[in-house]
């Protein structure tokens, strides 16, 4: 038999996987009450305590224990209403879930009540409810997550991945609830707030940075018309596209979920505006009628099931590419003549590539054979073959290379950059606030847009293209900057650190079409041999290398 407590932590370990489930259902709770401003206050990435305070309506001092009881919601009365739900939460295992795995306290007061509730519950035990100060509205603390299941705790990321998973959900979120205002602080300091606002343009910009916002274009809903429901966003502009799909943003109902469908449907409206392998960005807010959409067949409700898919898929992939269409004319006519509408698909995926066909270095040793990448060797070198002889690439080296004639060519032809979708917040000591303000022009030239954010912090908005979601190292390239004193062009050197800090480093596996877009594109590189710093990119072992080894020769 297992006891109570056990039922409840496996039910909750459906519920409740990390900080950001906790963040998740109490941010819901606060919506669904009605809130104005919710602030979520994280300690230890939320792993020490995640805490989340709305003025929202509150809960009665009677229905508060029940509040915390499995299945206990105020939201659903009859079983059919699970077709037919409105609010975000409707199954009552929120608040139960997250007491079966934290020490929970809820502090609590309606509108018409004079003083408020406080009621505290951890594993099985629920304390009576006893009064308490407090605001109009409800404050959940949720501390010590897993304490009691150290098993689960060690499963936890670092705090600062656990902080960014809960960033990048909470702004992605915001942006269906502009008249919301949202703040998240981490262990003591503000990470970002998001004001109110009546202009969905301004929460976009919040969330996806000015420039960005700019750039995006307003869905034309008008093929949603067939729909029973509809359907409104904002994407981005051909050309303005991603490598990975982290910045499309989709909401059914106001849930914001993950639908590998509707992404698919999204990508598809664009198909011949966008290359092969990148990815449109911006919001989708599709609403259903509640009973074509099934939140429930996942725990938690992070995906729904359609009824009716194809027919809102289609929706979908017709609205994108009308709005496109409509945007390409405009366009068009604006600056008739003008380049900017050709996007020549890629076709190089995982396909044997042409080598060095403009090499400069050592014409005489770059053959202008067929390329085929082999294997990954610890990590770090791509071994490949030109159909003679053995290569070996440098996969840092490599990429360090392209990315810094990108950044070149790019501030030569002032392309924009790629929009965070959760600025950076980075703290820098005197040094290197004043490293980063001497390169802050030619940075933004190279892509990498850096603001000011308080005394001595600073927000990375964008950085530059092809550098898809990796973390980047402000305050590693910062002081790189100021220990690198040989090189003469500052410019050059800015770039050439700013490439080194936004490539794929040693250690890092890599999927064989990447290797293979890798090896492609230092192949069309000006000098394809050397990194920016001089290092070899790469090696080549001739046949008659090999032969000698074998003692052939
Ligand atoms: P659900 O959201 O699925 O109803 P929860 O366990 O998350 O279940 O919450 C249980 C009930 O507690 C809710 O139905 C609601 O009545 C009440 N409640 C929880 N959080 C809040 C809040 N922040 N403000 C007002 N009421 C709340
Ligand atoms: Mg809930």
């Amino acid at each position: 038999m297992l006891d109570a407590v056990t039922i409840g932590q496996i039910a909750a370990g459906e519920i409740v996987d990390r900080p950001l489930s906790v963040v998740k259902e109490l941010v819901e709770n606060a919506i669904d009450a009605g809130a104005s401003r919710v602030t979520v206050v994280l300690q230890g990435g939320g792993i020490d305590l995640v805490e989340v305070i709305d003025d929202g309506s509150g809960i009665a001092p009677a229905d508060l224990p029940l509040a915390v009881r499995r299945h206990a919601t105020s939201k659903l009365s009859i079983a059919q209403d699970l077709e037919r739900v409105g609010t975000l939460g409707f199954r009552g295992e929120g608040l139960a879930s997250i007491a079966a795995v934290a020490r929970v306290e809820v502090v609590t007061r309606t509108h018409d009540a004079q003083v408020g509730t406080r009621l505290r519950a951890y594993a099985d035990v629920v304390e009576p409810p006893e009064p308490a100060a407090g605001p109009i509205g409800t404050r959940v603390r949720a501390e010590g997550l897993f304490d009691n299941l150290p098993v689960r705790r060690e499963y936890l990321k670092s705090a600062s991945a656990e902080l960014t998973r809960v960033s990048a959900w909470l702004s992605s979120f915001a942006l269906a609830y502009p008249q919301i205002s949202f703040t998240l602080r981490h262990d003591g300091n503000d990470v970002w707030t998001m004001p109110a606002t009546d202009d969905a343009r301004q929460r976009l910009a919040m969330v996806f940075g000015r420039a960005a916002a700019e750039g995006m274009i307003a869905l034309d809903t008008g093929a949603a018309a067939s729909l029973r429901g509809s359907l409104a966003g904002f994407i981005s502009a051909p050309g303005q596209d991603r490598g990975d799909r982290r910045m499309q943003v989709l909401f059914v109902n106001r849930r914001l979920l993950r639908s590998t469908l509707l992404a698919g449907a999204w990508t598809a409206g664009y198909s011949t505006f966008t290359m092969i392998g990148r990815h449109p960005y911006g919001v989708l807010f599709l609403d259903l009628p509640a009973d074509h959409v099934d939140p429930n067949v996942h725990p938690t409700k992070s995906d729904v099931r359609l009824r009716f898919a194809n027919q809102t898929l289609d929706v979908v992939r017709k609205a994108i590419a009308t709005t496109l269409r409509g945007h390409a004319t405009t366009r068009f006519a604006d600056s008739a003549g003008a380049p900017g509408l050709s996007f020549a698909p890629n076709s190089t995926h995982g396909q044997a590539v042409e080598l060095f066909t403009t090499g400069e270095d050592d014409p005489q040793d770059v053959p202008g054979a067929r390329l085929r990448v082999l294997a990954q060797l610890h990590r770090t070198f791509i071994l490949a073959s030109d159909g003679e002889g053995l290569l070996l690439v440098d996969q840092h080296a490599a990429h360090e290379r392209i990315a810094y004639e990108t950044i070149v060519e790019r501030a030569q032809h002032g392309a924009p950059s790629q929009p965070l979708l959760v600025p950076l917040l980075v703290e820098l000591d005197a040094a290197q606030a004043a490293a980063l303000e001497r390169a802050l022009e030619i940075l933004r030239e190279g892509g990498l847009d850096v603001e000011a954010f308080g005394e001595t912090t600073y927000r990375i908005v964008s950085t530059p293209a092809g550098y898809g979601s990796r973390p980047f190292d402000l305050r590693g390239f910062l002081d790189d900057l100021t220990e690198d004193p040989k090189q003469r062009d500052v410019r050059e050197r800015v770039w050439a650190s700013l490439a080194c800090h936004s490539v794929t480093v040693a250690g890092e596996r890599l999927e064989p079409d990447e290797m293979t877009t890798l090896v492609e594109r230092l192949s069309r590189c000006v000098n394809p041999m050397h990194c920016p710093h001089g290092r070899p990119t790469m090696v080549r072992l001739a046949p008659e290398d090999i032969a000698r080894m074998f003692k052939r020769l």
